[in-house]
């Protein structure tokens, strides 16, 4: 039986050593005089969100060449299959790469290729999702574009960033041309809006929500009675893309006991569990799945299992 992750980021996840030794190689100033690069990179304790996505400008600024994507992209699926996982699902904002020397098609193929050499060695098979930047409406029209003219080469699109203001509404025309074109869709929501930005997200849509763990809200956990959009979610059993160790690193949830995903399942709701970003959050899938048991899941096993079969990879 397959096992999946649906919810990682590339750049949220390099292995510490590796970005270590592509700032070395590549000359990179502002990683080469750190000591520790794992504190360096370990945000866990984040003062500021923008604290938090400093760590991101020197993860992409590490990911402008070919060679350094396809190697990134490898050790990524490397690692998911030494936790266990054969199905991975990577996301990605192109732009960060996309430069004169490196066409949107050439970021692709880099992180294709890595994969590919992943499942030739390992069996994993991973596929990439590409992200619009939900801030900027030009990065969303112009990657929703490329999703459109790539559509063999990826596996979904999703949109990333700040969510509070920045409803997937804002986009309805790009989700609508992805939709027509047959592209999947998954969007994150339910993290730093509420309610109302997962019913967006459903409206425009997703197939999947990113995150999507403040449907809770939408809960009335002393009667178990659920609202619409709860109730809708429910029914249709939409895939929930949880990520417990990032939602405490960025303050979400006090401690791990606050978080909600054991409620989510006891109600059965179709939960997935992953790790967003490994790097930036030190975790793995291996913790995920740790941290899950010591809440009180005990079948952590049939919860991936059951994720391979809403994966994007299965229609691709
Ligand atoms: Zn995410």
């Amino acid at each position: 039986m397959n096992k999946a992750v649906l919810h990682d980021h590339l750049d949220g996840g390099l292995r510490a050593i590796t970005a270590k030794e592509l700032a070395i190689k590549d000359s990179y100033k502002p990683l080469l005089d750190v000591e520790d690069i794992e504190s360096f990179f370990n945000r866990e304790s984040s003062e500021s969100l923008e604290d938090y996505l400093d760590a991101f400008t020197h993860t992409t600024a590490l990911m402008s060449s070919y060679e350094n994507l396809e190697r990134i992209a490898f050790e990524a699926a490397e690692d998911m299959h030494f936790s266990g996982i054969s199905l991975y699902e990577s996301r990605y904002a192109p732009l960060y790469s996309v430069s004169s020397d490196l066409s949107a098609e050439d970021v692709i193929n880099a992180i294709n290729s890595g994969f590919k050499q992943a499942e030739n060695l390992y069996g994993i098979k991973s596929g990439l999702i590409l992200c619009g930047m939900r801030n900027d409406k030009k990065n969303v029209t112009l990657v929703s574009e490329i999703a459109i003219e790539f559509k063999d080469k990826i596996i979904g699109f999703d949109i990333a960033g700040p969510e509070y203001n920045f409803l997937p509404s804002l986009f309805s025309s790009e989700f609508n041309n992805l939709k027509k074109n047959g592209i999947n869709l998954t969007i994150h929501a339910g993290e730093g809006d509420g309610v109302n930005s997962i019913q967006d997200a459903l409206d425009n849509g997703a197939q999947r929500i990113g995150h999507g763990v403040r449907i809770i809200e939408d809960i009335d956990l002393s009667n178990n009675k659920l609202g619409k959009t709860a109730q809708y979610i429910l029914n249709e059993q939409v895939p929930l893309e949880i990520c417990i160790t990032s939602n405490i690193h960025t303050n979400m949830y006090d401690e791990y006991s606050k978080h909600p995903v054991a409620d989510l399942i006891n109600l059965e709701f179709n939960v997935s569990i992953n790790t967003d970003n490994r790097l930036m959050s030190n975790t793995s899938m291996d913790k995920e799945i740790d941290i899950a048991k010591n809440l009180g899941i005990n079948n952590v096993e049939n919860i991936l299992e059951k994720s391979a079969r809403y994966s994007f990879l299965n229609n691709f």
